[in-house]
């Protein structure tokens, strides 16, 4: 049997967008379905946390580390299989915009949209990730999940309640691989409608920038988060060298050498100004490691 793959006291700041994160005590790479229920049964018994980790695009890792085991998924865990009728079946590793095109160069239509989200299926799956009116929470059909205890469970989409940025499901652990169905199309109008949507993005957001996308959730009701924070004086806010962008006032970008402190200043500054302007509490949207915040 092969070792499982891993590192100790790796950076996460290697393995974030925002580029900000300490040491975590062990990362593993599981290659398979099989490894991911090995390690989450051994870290198990051994009573030692466990955290799954995708693209690391949403996420905010505090300077002084995670303590035990970071599952990483995107190195090796990227297999995408096609069967007749439309259906994928992709590995919870796999990045959403190779998925997008992989889905494209098939002639299936439905991952289009999800083709400019920096992260992986799933990470996705956690977060119930879209854009531009389709999340991917609409295209799934079932989710494979290993349990705490290292057992596989699949579940149907029909059993998995997905809202605006959020998934519950009946069982909790680490998602490992996903079904998908999506709907015959033409490969050209599927690339086409990336290229438009993409450019949409470029200009109303920051390219090309070390950020974890958005800060906040969008309040209910019809005020964005992003027009509240520009409205309340944040856009282009600093704390050292974490910043909300110019462009978009809800992406929050590290210039340089932002550290999780710097972040969180932000945070509390601009959810403090939008509570004073609009009296509305912000939630976060970032999920946070090592931090104890909400
Ligand atoms: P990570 O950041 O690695 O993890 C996020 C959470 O999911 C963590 O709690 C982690 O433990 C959990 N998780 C990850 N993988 C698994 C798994 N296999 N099993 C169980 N839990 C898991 N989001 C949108 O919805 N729409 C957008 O348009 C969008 N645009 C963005 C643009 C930019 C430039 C950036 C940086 C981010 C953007 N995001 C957007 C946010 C982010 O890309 C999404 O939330 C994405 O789904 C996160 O996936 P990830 O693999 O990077 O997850």
């Amino acid at each position: 049997m092969k070792r499982i793959e891993e590192a100790f006291g790796a950076e996460m700041r290697e393995f974030t967008t925002v580029g900000i994160g300490g040491a975590a005590e062990r990362l593993v790479f599981p290659r398979s379905v099989r490894e991911i229920q090995e390690i989450l049964a051994s870290e198990r018994a051994a009573n030692r946390e466990v955290r799954a980790l995708g693209g690391g695009s949403n996420l905010l890792v505090s300077d002084g580390g995670v303590r035990g085991t970071v599952v990483c998924l995107k190195k090796n865990m990227g297999k995408v299989l096609f069967a007749s009728g439309g259906t994928a079946v992709a590995d919870a590793g796999v990045m959403l915009p190779r998925f997008a095109v992989l889905c494209a160069l098939s002639a299936l239509s439905g991952a289009e949209e999800l083709g400019g989200i920096p992260g992986t299926v799933g990470g996705a799956l956690t977060m119930n990730a879209g854009a531009y009116g389709r999340a991917i929470g609409d295209i799934v059909e079932w989710v494979e999940i290993v349990d705490p205890e290292g057992a596989l469970y699949r579940v149907a989409a029909r059993d998995i309640r997905f809202s605006y940025r959020m998934a519950e499901y009946p069982v909790g652990g680490i998602i490992a691989r996903a079904g998908f169905r999506l709907r015959p199309g033409h490969s050209d109008e599927a690339f086409s409608r990336m290229k438009t949507l993409n450019e949409r993005r470029r200009a109303s957001q920051p390219w090309g920038e070390r950020t974890f996308g958005s800060t906040f959730r969008n309040p209910p009701g019809l005020e964005r988060a992003a027009v509240l924070l520009e409205r309340a004086g944040m856009k282009g806010a600093r704390e050292g060298d974490a910043m909300f962008s110019e462009k978009h006032a809800n992406f929050m970008i590290n210039r340089g050498r932002a550290g999780s402190s710097d972040v969180l200043r932000l945070i509390a500054r601009g959810r403090e100004a939008v509570r004073k302007l609009a009296d509305i509490t912000l939630a976060t949207e970032v999920k946070m490691w090592g931090i104890a915040y909400e």
